[in-house]
């Protein structure tokens, strides 16, 4: 299948082609991002509703590409994933978020953020040793387990196998366990019941619909009656509008996250928001 003139693969689609060369350019730089010090995590506080009181946070990576500016995670995650660079990243990420943690109870005390959330990538769930190692940095670290959410996605752990027992083994050591964009994938409810899962955080897709009437509405709602029952705490994601903050708290929510309420922002920031003279 070779073009006898370029000695390109002909049956290669020239736009896909040049995503490939992007992918693999973008994929080499990501190599080194964390050495030449590119990467940085920001923090989203996840709230209590209908007051806003920050109920925890979620880390998110940020890459500032030299020529490129700010990557999207949602484009370069995905890449790592890829390329299994995602191992490297993902230890970096928690090794980042027990400094945090520790940089919080210094300046905050009693005021610091009690519950992190950290996304693990399924590629993360299936590399040999991955929870050993996330042992080993909670106790070298002194970071208690019960403090780090991990946040993980149904694909991760669709079916038996390895992704569905290192969650069990994550949980077994103390963390609390996330499905995040909950409704998005191959969602099946089986999973709250083959997983441990102590919170469900439901995806924006269906808190955009909730104040319409919509059948996403029906959903948000029926998702309460489902989590309230096994003893799930459900968190509405992508709350952008008030109405919509007050539906959702109507319809049962007590956690809530989103630009309504706060961006993600640095660490120092969410000092500055908990630190005791910023309450008055
Ligand atoms: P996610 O885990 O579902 O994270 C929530 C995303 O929604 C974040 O985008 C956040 O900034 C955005 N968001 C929060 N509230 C609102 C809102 O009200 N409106 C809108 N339009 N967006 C909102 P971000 O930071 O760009 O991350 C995108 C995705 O990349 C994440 O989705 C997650 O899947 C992945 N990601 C980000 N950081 C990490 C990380 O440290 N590790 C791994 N494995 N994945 C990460
Ligand atoms: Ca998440
Ligand atoms: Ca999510
Ligand atoms: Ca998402």
């Amino acid at each position: 299948a070779k073009n006898a003139g370029g000695g390109r693969v002909a049956w290669f689609d020239p736009a896909m082609d040049r995503l490939a060369a992007r992918d693999a350019r973008l994929g080499a730089d990501l190599r080194q991002a964390v050495a030449r010090g590119e990467l940085s995590l920001v923090y989203q506080p996840i709230v209590e509703l209908p007051d806003g009181g920050l109920a925890g946070v979620e880390a998110l990576v940020r890459w500032q590409h030299p020529e490129h500016g700010q990557v999207s995670p949602a484009l370069f995650i995905p890449l790592a994933e890829r390329n299994g660079t995602i191992i490297e990243l993902g230890r970096w990420i928690l090794e980042q978020v027990t400094a945090q943690a520790a940089r919080w109870d210094r300046a905050l005390g009693a005021h610091a953020p009690r519950r992190i959330s950290v996304n693990i990538s399924p590629r993360e769930l299936h590399e040999p040793g991955f929870v050993a190692g996330v042992a080993a940095l909670l106790a070298r670290t002194g970071t208690d387990p019960a403090r780090i959410t991990a946040e993980i996605t149904e694909t991760a752990v669709l079916g038996t196998g390895p992704g569905l027992d290192a969650v069990r083994e994550l949980h077994e050591l103390g963390l609390p366990v996330a499905l995040d964009d909950f409704g998005t994938g191959q969602s099946s409810l089986s999973l709250l019941v083959d997983c441990p899962v102590q919170v469900l955080k439901v995806d924006k897709s269906f808190v955009d619909g909730v104040t319409a009437g919509t059948a996403q509405a029906v959903i948000v709602d029926s998702l309460i009656a489902i989590t309230t029952g096994l003893g799930i705490q459900a968190v509405a994601e992508g709350v952008e509008t008030e109405a919509q903050a007050r539906r959702l708290h109507q319809a049962g929510y007590r956690y809530a996250q989103g630009f309504h309420f706060f961006r993600p922002m640095t660490g120092d920031q969410v000092t500055s928001l908990l630190s005791p003279v910023a309450l008055g």
